[in-house]
C-alpha cells in the first residue's frame, strides 16, 4: 500500500499503522480513509495529500519495517 504525505506539514500517512488519533485501523489505505478524514496533525484535508512513490532506497527502508514487524 502506498503511504501518503501531507503537503503541508509533512506527516505522513501510513496505511501499514493506520491513524489511532481517528480511530482508523491498522491496514487502512489511504483511499479508503473517509472523505472527512482530515491531517492529524494540521488538520487539512485528504485533498492536500500527495502518494509518496518509492525510491530504491524506501523500499528497502519498508521491507525492513515488515521483517521487524511482529504481525511479519
Ligand atoms: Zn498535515
Amino acid at each position: 500500500m502506498t503511504p501518503f504525505k501531507c503537503t503541508a506539514c509533512g506527516y505522513e500517512y501510513k496505511p501499514e499503522e493506520g491513524d489511532p488519533a481517528h480511530n482508523v485501523a491498522k491496514n487502512t489505505p489511504f483511499a479508503d480513509l473517509p472523505d472527512d478524514w482530515t491531517c492529524p496533525l494540521c488538520g487539512v484535508g485528504k485533498d492536500k495529500f500527495e502518494p509518496m512513490t518509492m525510491s530504491p532506497a524506501r523500499v528497502e527502508e519498508h521491507v525492513d519495517k515488515l521483517l521487524e514487524s511482529e504481525s511479519w
